[in-house]
Protein backbone atom coordinates (compact mmCIF):
# COMPACT_ATOMS: atom_id res chain seq x y z
CA UNK A 1 0.00 0.00 0.00
CA UNK A 2 1.64 3.42 -0.82
CA UNK A 3 2.36 5.50 1.90
CA UNK A 4 1.00 8.63 -0.08
CA UNK A 5 -1.31 8.95 -2.87
CA UNK A 6 -2.46 11.83 -4.81
CA UNK A 7 -5.81 10.97 -6.75
CA UNK A 8 -6.50 13.87 -9.22
CA UNK A 9 -6.26 16.71 -6.40
CA UNK A 10 -7.04 19.90 -7.58
CA UNK A 11 -5.90 23.12 -5.65
CA UNK A 12 -7.66 26.44 -6.68
CA UNK A 13 -7.61 29.90 -5.28
CA UNK A 14 -11.28 31.20 -6.65
CA UNK A 15 -10.78 30.57 -10.09
CA UNK A 16 -7.04 30.14 -10.31
CA UNK A 17 -6.30 26.55 -10.04
CA UNK A 18 -2.64 26.30 -8.59
CA UNK A 19 -3.04 22.10 -8.68
CA UNK A 20 -4.50 20.87 -11.57
CA UNK A 21 -5.11 17.40 -11.44
CA UNK A 22 -2.60 15.91 -9.53
CA UNK A 23 -1.82 12.17 -9.40
CA UNK A 24 1.07 10.41 -7.69
CA UNK A 25 1.86 7.86 -5.65
CA UNK A 26 4.86 7.13 -3.04
CA UNK A 27 5.51 4.10 -2.01
CA UNK A 28 6.92 3.17 1.89
CA UNK A 29 10.67 4.23 1.65
CA UNK A 30 10.53 6.19 -1.22
CA UNK A 31 12.80 9.28 -2.00
CA UNK A 32 10.79 11.58 -3.93
CA UNK A 33 12.15 14.60 -5.23
CA UNK A 34 10.14 17.50 -6.89
CA UNK A 35 11.72 20.28 -9.28
CA UNK A 36 10.12 22.97 -11.30
CA UNK A 37 9.86 26.58 -11.74
CA UNK A 38 9.14 29.17 -9.13
CA UNK A 39 5.15 29.40 -9.08
CA UNK A 40 4.76 25.57 -10.37
CA UNK A 41 3.21 24.64 -7.25
CA UNK A 42 5.19 22.48 -5.53
CA UNK A 43 4.94 24.36 -2.44
CA UNK A 44 1.40 23.89 -2.47
CA UNK A 45 1.37 20.51 -3.23
CA UNK A 46 3.34 19.93 -0.06
CA UNK A 47 1.11 22.26 2.07
CA UNK A 48 -2.00 19.61 0.55
CA UNK A 49 -0.44 16.67 1.26
CA UNK A 50 0.00 17.58 5.06
CA UNK A 51 -3.56 18.64 5.23
CA UNK A 52 -2.20 22.76 5.86
CA UNK A 53 -4.46 23.45 2.96
CA UNK A 54 -7.95 22.51 1.80
CA UNK A 55 -8.11 20.89 -1.74
CA UNK A 56 -11.23 21.64 -3.94
CA UNK A 57 -10.93 17.98 -6.13
CA UNK A 58 -9.87 14.90 -5.60
CA UNK A 59 -8.31 13.64 -2.94
CA UNK A 60 -5.29 12.30 -0.79
CA UNK A 61 -4.74 9.09 0.88
CA UNK A 62 -1.73 9.37 3.68
CA UNK A 63 -0.32 6.66 6.18
CA UNK A 64 -4.21 6.01 6.93
CA UNK A 65 -5.98 9.10 6.67
CA UNK A 66 -7.98 10.15 3.71
CA UNK A 67 -8.53 13.98 2.95
CA UNK A 68 -11.08 15.35 0.94
CA UNK A 69 -12.92 18.57 -0.45
CA UNK A 70 -14.25 20.04 2.77
CA UNK A 71 -11.60 17.95 5.43
CA UNK A 72 -10.39 20.21 7.78
CA UNK A 73 -6.73 20.54 9.30
CA UNK A 74 -5.87 17.58 10.84
CA UNK A 75 -4.01 17.01 13.70
CA UNK A 76 -3.90 13.46 13.96
CA UNK A 77 -1.82 13.66 10.78
CA UNK A 78 0.65 16.05 11.32
CA UNK A 79 1.67 14.17 14.01
CA UNK A 80 2.54 11.67 11.77
CA UNK A 81 3.84 14.06 9.07
CA UNK A 82 7.44 15.89 9.28
CA UNK A 83 7.63 18.76 7.38
CA UNK A 84 11.02 20.98 7.04
CA UNK A 85 10.71 24.02 5.69
CA UNK A 86 13.29 27.28 4.19
CA UNK A 87 13.17 29.10 7.12
CA UNK A 88 14.24 26.77 10.66
CA UNK A 89 12.08 29.02 13.05
CA UNK A 90 13.81 27.52 15.92
CA UNK A 91 12.57 29.24 19.79
CA UNK A 92 15.15 31.76 20.06
CA UNK A 93 14.88 31.34 24.04
CA UNK A 94 14.86 27.89 23.92
CA UNK A 95 18.17 25.83 23.68
CA UNK A 96 18.57 22.87 21.10
CA UNK A 97 16.96 20.24 23.20
CA UNK A 98 14.22 21.79 24.45
CA UNK A 99 13.19 23.31 20.88
CA UNK A 100 13.30 19.10 19.75
CA UNK A 101 11.30 18.26 23.14
CA UNK A 102 8.06 20.69 22.99
CA UNK A 103 6.20 18.86 20.25
CA UNK A 104 6.43 16.02 21.78
CA UNK A 105 5.95 16.97 25.03
CA UNK A 106 2.65 19.36 24.36
CA UNK A 107 1.36 17.62 21.28
CA UNK A 108 2.08 13.59 22.52
CA UNK A 109 2.10 14.01 26.11
CA UNK A 110 5.55 12.26 25.93
CA UNK A 111 7.25 12.00 29.21
CA UNK A 112 9.99 14.29 29.64
CA UNK A 113 12.74 11.55 30.20
CA UNK A 114 11.53 9.59 27.25
CA UNK A 115 11.55 13.22 25.44
CA UNK A 116 15.04 13.86 26.56
CA UNK A 117 16.28 10.68 25.33
CA UNK A 118 14.38 11.08 22.08
CA UNK A 119 16.15 14.52 21.45
CA UNK A 120 19.60 13.07 22.61
CA UNK A 121 18.93 10.24 19.39
CA UNK A 122 17.72 12.53 16.69
CA UNK A 123 20.46 15.30 17.07
CA UNK A 124 22.97 11.91 16.91
CA UNK A 125 21.40 11.23 13.95
CA UNK A 126 21.68 14.77 12.50
CA UNK A 127 25.38 14.96 13.34
CA UNK A 128 24.77 17.49 16.31
CA UNK A 129 24.64 15.34 19.76
CA UNK A 130 27.71 18.05 21.09
CA UNK A 131 24.80 20.96 20.60
CA UNK A 132 21.96 19.72 23.19
CA UNK A 133 22.71 22.52 25.14
CA UNK A 134 23.34 25.45 22.60
CA UNK A 135 20.82 28.44 21.85
CA UNK A 136 20.23 28.74 17.96
CA UNK A 137 21.91 32.00 17.50
CA UNK A 138 24.86 30.22 18.80
CA UNK A 139 24.37 27.83 15.60
CA UNK A 140 25.35 28.67 12.28
CA UNK A 141 22.23 28.35 9.38
CA UNK A 142 23.18 24.68 8.35
CA UNK A 143 23.72 23.53 11.63
CA UNK A 144 19.86 25.06 12.87
CA UNK A 145 18.41 23.93 9.92
CA UNK A 146 19.43 20.38 11.32
CA UNK A 147 18.19 20.90 14.57
CA UNK A 148 14.69 21.57 12.71
CA UNK A 149 15.14 18.40 10.76
CA UNK A 150 16.02 16.82 13.75
CA UNK A 151 12.66 18.66 15.66
CA UNK A 152 10.64 17.47 13.27
CA UNK A 153 12.04 13.41 13.24
CA UNK A 154 11.58 14.06 17.21
CA UNK A 155 7.81 13.17 16.55
CA UNK A 156 8.85 9.96 14.95
CA UNK A 157 7.01 11.04 11.49
CA UNK A 158 5.89 7.98 9.29
CA UNK A 159 6.32 10.76 6.38
CA UNK A 160 9.23 13.65 6.02
CA UNK A 161 8.33 16.43 3.47
CA UNK A 162 11.02 19.17 3.09
CA UNK A 163 10.54 22.31 0.91
CA UNK A 164 13.44 23.65 -0.42
CA UNK A 165 15.34 23.60 3.16
CA UNK A 166 18.71 24.69 1.66
CA UNK A 167 17.60 27.80 -0.38
CA UNK A 168 18.53 30.09 2.71
CA UNK A 169 22.19 28.80 3.12
CA UNK A 170 25.46 29.28 1.42
CA UNK A 171 27.26 26.33 -0.72
CA UNK A 172 29.06 24.60 2.20
CA UNK A 173 26.11 25.00 4.34
CA UNK A 174 23.84 23.42 2.11
CA UNK A 175 26.24 20.54 1.86
CA UNK A 176 25.98 19.51 5.21
CA UNK A 177 22.47 19.83 5.51
CA UNK A 178 21.78 17.89 1.71
CA UNK A 179 24.25 14.76 3.52
CA UNK A 180 21.63 14.39 6.33
CA UNK A 181 18.80 14.30 4.31
CA UNK A 182 20.61 11.60 2.28
CA UNK A 183 21.40 9.74 5.33
CA UNK A 184 18.13 9.85 6.23
CA UNK A 185 16.82 8.59 3.04
CA UNK A 186 19.49 6.03 3.13
CA UNK A 187 17.78 4.74 6.32
CA UNK A 188 14.62 4.60 4.51
CA UNK A 189 12.51 7.55 5.80
CA UNK A 190 9.35 8.06 2.98
CA UNK A 191 10.17 11.46 2.05
CA UNK A 192 9.07 13.70 -0.75
CA UNK A 193 11.31 17.03 -0.84
CA UNK A 194 11.45 19.91 -3.01
CA UNK A 195 14.61 21.13 -3.97
CA UNK A 196 16.88 22.94 -6.62
CA UNK A 197 19.60 20.99 -5.80
CA UNK A 198 19.36 18.91 -9.51
CA UNK A 199 22.35 16.73 -8.46
CA UNK A 200 20.85 15.85 -5.19
CA UNK A 201 17.74 15.24 -6.70
CA UNK A 202 19.45 13.09 -9.41
CA UNK A 203 21.45 10.97 -6.73
CA UNK A 204 19.55 10.36 -3.50
CA UNK A 205 15.83 10.73 -4.85
CA UNK A 206 14.78 7.36 -6.61
CA UNK A 207 11.78 9.15 -8.29
CA UNK A 208 11.93 12.61 -9.27
CA UNK A 209 8.60 14.75 -10.89
CA UNK A 210 9.02 17.74 -12.48
CA UNK A 211 5.77 19.97 -12.05
CA UNK A 212 5.00 22.66 -14.81
CA UNK A 213 1.83 24.97 -13.83
CA UNK A 214 -0.10 22.99 -11.49
CA UNK A 215 0.71 19.61 -13.12
CA UNK A 216 2.96 17.21 -13.05
CA UNK A 217 4.45 17.13 -16.41
CA UNK A 218 6.98 14.50 -16.50
CA UNK A 219 8.07 12.07 -13.71
CA UNK A 220 10.32 9.08 -13.53
CA UNK A 221 12.90 7.25 -12.03
CA UNK A 222 15.70 9.85 -11.26
CA UNK A 223 18.54 8.69 -13.75
CA UNK A 224 15.80 8.25 -16.49
CA UNK A 225 14.29 11.30 -16.14
CA UNK A 226 17.44 13.69 -15.73
CA UNK A 227 19.64 11.73 -18.51
CA UNK A 228 16.31 11.68 -21.17
CA UNK A 229 13.99 14.22 -20.67
CA UNK A 230 11.27 13.63 -22.65
CA UNK A 231 8.88 16.75 -22.98
CA UNK A 232 10.54 20.16 -23.99
CA UNK A 233 9.62 21.75 -20.71
CA UNK A 234 11.52 19.83 -18.23
CA UNK A 235 14.37 19.78 -21.02
CA UNK A 236 14.79 23.66 -21.02
CA UNK A 237 14.27 23.20 -17.18
CA UNK A 238 17.24 21.35 -16.52
CA UNK A 239 19.70 22.68 -19.19
CA UNK A 240 21.35 25.01 -17.45
CA UNK A 241 22.10 22.28 -14.85
CA UNK A 242 23.70 19.50 -17.33
P1 LIG B 1 6.23 26.92 -5.97
O1 LIG B 1 6.43 26.37 -4.60
O2 LIG B 1 6.37 25.91 -7.05
O3 LIG B 1 7.08 28.12 -6.23
P2 LIG B 1 3.64 27.67 -5.01
O4 LIG B 1 2.97 26.40 -4.65
O5 LIG B 1 4.18 28.50 -3.91
O6 LIG B 1 4.73 27.42 -6.13
O7 LIG B 1 2.60 28.58 -5.78
C1 LIG B 1 1.84 28.11 -6.89
C2 LIG B 1 0.89 29.19 -7.36
O8 LIG B 1 -0.09 29.40 -6.38
C3 LIG B 1 1.57 30.54 -7.60
O9 LIG B 1 1.01 31.12 -8.74
C4 LIG B 1 1.19 31.32 -6.37
O10 LIG B 1 1.14 32.68 -6.65
C5 LIG B 1 -0.19 30.77 -6.05
N1 LIG B 1 -0.53 30.87 -4.62
C6 LIG B 1 0.14 30.26 -3.61
N2 LIG B 1 -0.45 30.54 -2.43
C7 LIG B 1 -1.51 31.34 -2.71
C8 LIG B 1 -2.53 31.97 -1.93
N3 LIG B 1 -2.57 31.81 -0.59
N4 LIG B 1 -3.44 32.70 -2.57
C9 LIG B 1 -3.43 32.84 -3.91
N5 LIG B 1 -2.50 32.27 -4.71
C10 LIG B 1 -1.55 31.54 -4.12
MG1 LIG C 1 7.74 26.89 -3.11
Amino acid sequence: MPAVQLNNIKKCYGALCVLDGINLSVEPRDVVAVIGQSGSGKSTMLRCINGLEQIQGGSIDIVGHRIEPGTHSLRSLRKEVGMVFQSYNLFPHLNVAENIMLAPRVVKNVPKQEAWETAQMVLKQVGLADKVGAYPDELSGGQQQRVAIARSLAMKPKVMLFDEVTSALDPQLTGEVLKTIAELAAAGMTMILVTHEMGFARQVANRTVFMYKGQIWEEGRSEDLFAAPKTPELRSFIAPNL
